[in-house]
Order: structure tokens, then sequence, then C-alpha cells
């Protein structure tokens, strides 16, 4: 059930209505590694720069679960650095600035050893980087990618022949309406597959998720959080990927059924990230608190 992740290692400034967060550990990748390690171990695939700050290591180190021995750092390079601003409704954020760095660079060195990995998850980054990495692994069992709309707007081509080669592509409502023209979250995953994914799950934040697979289509809802719960919602589509490929990594299923029960997984592991800027809250807990929380939501969203 070896599972492997490559995307961006970031440092993150984010403000939202609430508070600010100057220079603190984010990247997809990071945020995927960390939510996965609860369910299933993970190797991580990623390059940093010269200026990455070692307690941001340190933070990743504590979870137990994550391999970083595939996290290249490049001394003459800057480190992946973005900056968000949410808006009121702590849903809809803007991006206030993108340094690639070394996502500009050549894609990450992958370890002879990680070679065998089987799960395969291609968080947020350039999608030419994502294929090149993706053909490093023809044994895989199942590959999923995430996107963005920055990609989605200067990288189109190059995501849709990505979307050829991958099982499954997770993004958001907005995401899917752009790479699509389709307003409805249903009919533009309909139309994603058309590209060549088995599955899309379209995140729609406080409103769930939607799973459109071949076999059928499934939703989600949110963890029903309080005001005070929701502190920063950076990372949750990367933690709520982690939280789903986690699990079916150590279920070792991909059918239709398992990916809809993966969804809850994500959810109420997502639901501990936005508790807190960074990686902070997951660091706290353990798989215990996201057992009991996964109680609750049962309860709550029972039919
Ligand atoms: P999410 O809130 O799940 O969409 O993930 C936010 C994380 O993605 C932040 O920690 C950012 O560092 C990272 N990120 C932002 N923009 C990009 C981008 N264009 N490519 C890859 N990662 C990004």
């Amino acid at each position: 059930m070896s599972l492997l992740v490559t995307g961006t290692i970031g440092i993150d400034t984010v403000e939202t209505p609430t508070g600010r967060a100057e220079r603190v550990l984010g990247g997809s990748c990071a945020y995927f590694a960390a939510a996965a390690s609860f369910h299933a171990p993970v190797r991580v695939v990623a390059a940093v720069g010269g200026d990455w700050p070692k307690e941001h290591r340190a933070i990743l180190q504590r979870f137990k679960n994550v391999d970083l021995s595939g996290l290249e750092v490049r001394p003459g390079s800057k480190t992946f650095a973005w900056g968000g601003k949410y808006f009121d409704n702590m849903n809809d954020r803007e991006s206030l600035f993108t340094h690639l760095g070394v996502v500009e660079e050549n894609p990450p060195r992958i370890p002879s050893e990680y070679k065998d990995s089987q799960w395969i998850f291609l968080a947020n980054t350039h999608p030419s980087v994502q294929l090149q990495l993706l053909q490093h692994f023809p044994n895989r069992k199942f590959a999923v990618a995430d996107t963005m709309d920055l990609w989605i707007k200067i990288a189109r081509d190059e995501l849709l022949q990505l979307l050829k080669h991958v099982d499954g592509v997770v993004l958001n409502y907005s995401e899917a309406e752009q790479l699509t023209g389709v307003r409805n979250a249903v009919t533009a995953c309909k139309k994603i597959l058309d590209f060549g994914p088995t599955f899309a799950v379209n995140k729609k934040g406080e409103h769930g998720a939607i799973l459109v697979h071949r076999e059928g289509v499934a939703t989600m809802p949110a963890y029903p959080a309080e005001l005070h719960q929701v502190v920063d919602p950076t990372g949750a589509g990367d933690s709520f990927a982690g939280g789903m490929m986690g699990y079916l990594a150590s279920l070792g299923r991909v059918d239709f059924q398992a990916l809809q029960t993966s969804l809850a997984w994500g959810t109420v592991t997502a639901s501990f990230t936005i508790e807190s800027f960074g990686l902070d809250r997951l660091a706290q807990i353990s798989r215990a608190d996201i057992d009991g929380r996964m109680r609750l939501f049962q309860a709550a969203a029972r039919v």
C-alpha cells in the first residue's frame, strides 16, 4: 500500500477576516502528506530551496508516517511561496502572490526505493511536472491528480494531456466550471470524465463534495463546523485528498463504494486542518481524534 505524493512544499502567508499568519508551512504536498499519514504511510517527493525554514522540517517530522527521504533541498533555489486572502464567507479567496521558485525548475528527483509506489497522488503543481513525475511509476495501481485555477488558465493543454493518464481528479466547483464551461457540478464532472479519468471529485467547500464515477454519482455533506472552528481553510482541499487517498491505500480497494466511503474520511480529516493556520492542528491530533469525529459525522450525516 505504498502511497506517494508529489507537489509543492510552500511558505504561505495567509490573511483571513479574523487573523493573519506570516510564512507558515504550507503547500499542497505538505497538507496532503500530513493528512494521509493518519491512515497510511506516505512518501513525499518535493523540492524546496535553501531558504526553507528548519522549523518547517521539524513540523513535518512530527508526523510519524511521513517519509521525507524524497524531499530534495536545492541550496541555490527559492522555495515555492504563496500568499492568499480569504473573503468574509471564509470560502472564497484570492491569491495575492505566487512565487514559483523551485516549481519552475526540473521536477524533484525520485529516490530509486520509491519506484515501486502503487498509489500516486499528484498534488497541485504545474501539470507538465505532474505528468513527468507520473511516468516514473508505470506499475502504479491508482493515480489521482489535483489542480488549480492558475494551471487551468496558463497550462490548459498540459492539464488535458495529464487527464488522459490518471484514474481520477479532484478539483473545486469553480475550477470544474473554468475547465468545462459548465456551472453544474455533476454535469461538469461528467464532461471531465470525457477527458480520460474514471472519476472526478468536485469539492464545494462548506457545501460538501460530489463524486462522479463511471459507475455512479455519490454526494457527501461537509462536516458541520461552527464559526469559531474555522480559522483558516487553506489546505482543506489537499487534506481532503490526503484523508481520501490514505484511506483507499489502507483498504487496498478503488471501486465506487470504496471511493464513496473515502469521501467521508477526507471530509473528517480536513475538518481538523481548518481549525488552525498551517499544519498546527493536524500536528496536535491523533488517529483517535479522527475516529471520534468520524462517529459524530456519521450520526450527523445519516440518511
Ligand atoms: P488548498 O487550500 O487545499 O487549495 O491548498 C492551498 C495550498 O496550496 C497552500 O498551502 C499553497 O501553498 C498551495 N498552493 C497555492 N497555489 C498553488 C499553485 N499554483 N500550485 C501548487 N500549490 C499551490
